[in-house]
């Protein structure tokens, strides 16, 4: 008997120590490969930097070490033609009943424009009030009522309309026609010339310096997605807009009171606008990588494993000392779970192949993946599911995890399998508000009709109060988020990284060695979005 308890007793010890030597060795190469990733020397990854070209040939050398297959005809590299453009802005006002009114770029407004034109002049545009600029037909709404907009600029709320009922506009979650992305392709659609979007804080998610460092600077678009008819898109702040609607009279609070209404119209607003402003641009190459963890038995069957490696790069004209930005968390700390999951999966392939892909332009419009998904190195249906990390869990223990995406699909009792397999609940996600589904990677599978889950850890925190979950949520935004200062940090709790990294190991195992097939729900909200963007290049 004391034989039989000792001899258990090694085999646990050297479980736990099996187990801890894992995780230890985990835990070193999340280090190793997020430190280089987000190293000052990667220039904070900016598409067409020399940085984000250092970072890819990492990421590559990584996937040759492991033995992953090259996905695209004998190489890793998936080459993507862009265009990098640099606002230059000469002139941006607007005249209204009480004079001209001028707005100074980054401070009062930001642009980007999509537009092959090198320089723009617009003289005396009118400015039409469109609310939520919404065409839904599934929730009967229409905010371009009677009014042709062509050759406008049009005015818009951010989000979309707010609701307790989950059957109008997703209830307190964010559909698609709350993302600024549906409002300037729906001017596009419409023939408007301008786009300016109002940004108020706690209706974004975000605050205006997260605008800021996101359209300032070159931005990079994909060729063969320029606009026809929109010339410029931007943001204004809400100081600006309440500056605007006084002028004619209007009140900012009663505007947005009343383009929650279906009986909303368009409001042709007494103000004219002349924006002038060159386009400085320039050609640039980016790539999307990827390795195939070739399966044992179903080959020919495949689960995308995705992590975004591109960031925003460097900015000169950033305010403050710190121009780079890092990226460390976005996503840095992505792709080396990524390449943790590929090594663990080549150490013991599973029965489908595995692509780990770690795509470019994620921060331009997830350009990268959408050209990934319409130019596949495999049948696109042969992709049965993306699994998608963007940003690791590093605040924390959790008893939770969260499939976003999970209700648009009958995954075949997978995730229930695990949960009970791991002990954790499995969950949508707690803030749809922030409408996550829709800004990172998994959605461009979603929208080609490729069931696509993006992970990441839920909002129950262990031995933590209940409201940990928002305030870490609110931090790291308000103080890291799309700032030079996300980088690695000492107060990183890494042993919720390797929870993080077991978890969407093991999830994609499931899937990799199961013979389910995910399937798409019906007529979910999904179903009207993806029919909106297909169309688009
Ligand atoms: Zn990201």
């Amino acid at each position: 008997m004391k034989r039989i308890i000792t001899l258990l007793l090694i085999l646990f010890v050297s479980f736990i120590a099996l187990n801890s030597q894992e995780n230890e060795s985990i835990k070193n190469w999340f280090i190793a490969h997020t430190r280089f990733l987000s190293d000052d020397i990667t220039e904070g990854r900016g598409p067409g930097s020399k940085g984000i070209e250092i970072a890819g040939k990492y990421i590559v050398s990584f996937m040759e070490y492991l033995g992953l297959k090259p996905a695209f005809n004998g190489s890793y590299y998936q080459w993507l033609e862009t265009r990098g453009s640099k606002i230059i802005p000469e002139k941006f006002d607007i005249e209204t009943p009480k004079g001209s009114l001028n707005l100074d770029f980054f401070k009062d407004y930001v642009m980007t424009s999509n537009h092959s034109e090198k320089e723009v002049l617009l003289k005396s545009v009118p400015l039409v009030f469109v609310g939520y600029g919404i065409k839904a037909e599934e929730y009967k709404w229409d905010d371009y009522k009677g009014v042709d907009v062509k050759g406008k600029i049009l005015l818009f709320l951010v989000n979309d309309p707010p609701s307790d009922d989950p059957k109008f506009f997703d209830g307190k979650g964010m559909t698609y026609y709350g993302r600024w992305t549906y409002k300037f392709e729906e001017a596009e659609r419409r023939g408007a010339v301008g786009a300016l979007i109002i940004h108020i804080t706690e209706k974004a998610g975000y605050g205006w310096d997260v605008v800021q460092n996101s359209w300032s600077g070159e931005q990079i678009f994909r060729k063969g997605t320029e606009n026809k008819n929109l010339k410029f898109n931007g943001w204004i702040t809400r100081a600006v807009a309440e500056k605007l609607f006084e002028s004619c009279g209007l009140n900012l609070l009663e505007m947005m009171k009343r383009a929650e209404s279906r009986k909303f119209k368009p409001v042709s607003l007494p103000l004219k606008m002349n924006v002038h402003f060159k386009n400085d641009e320039r050609e640039i190459e980016t790539a999307n990588i990827a390795g195939i963890v070739e399966g044992k038995s179903k080959k020919d069957e495949y689960i995308v494993f995705s992590a975004h490696y591109d960031h925003l790069g460097l900015k000169p004209d950033y305010p403050g000392e710190d121009k780079i930005f890092n990226g460390a968390l976005d996503n840095a700390s992505g792709v080396a779970c990524a390449l943790i999951v590929a090594k663990l999966l080549m150490e013991d392939p599973p029965e489908r192949s595995v692509i780990i892909f770690i795509p470019t332009l994620e921060e331009a419009g997830l350009d990268g993946t959408k050209y990934f998904v319409k130019n596949p190195p495999v049948p696109r249906e042969k992709i049965l599911l993306n699994i998608n990390v963007d940003s690791m869990n590093i605040w924390g223990i959790v008893s939770d995890f969260v499939l976003r995406g999970i209700e648009y699909y009958d995954l075949k009792g997978v995730p229930e399998r695990l949960s009970s397999k791991l002990g954790v609940k499995i969950k949508p996600d707690p803030n749809p508000e922030f409408g996550s589904f829709f800004r990172s990677d998994h959605f461009p599978f979603a929208v080609e009709g490729i069931p696509a889950l993006s992970v990441s850890a839920g909002n129950e925190f262990v031995g933590k109060p209940s409201d940990y979950s928002d305030k870490i949520i609110w931090d790291y935004i308000s103080k890291h988020y799309h700032k030079p200062s996300d980088e690695l940090r000492d107060d990183w709790d890494l042993e919720s990284v390797i929870q993080e990294i077991n978890f969407v190991y093991q999830l994609t195992r499931e899937f990799a060695d199961s013979d389910v097939k995910p399937e798409i729900k019906p007529l979910t909200q999904l179903y009207y979005w993806s029919k909106i963007l297909r169309e688009l290049p």
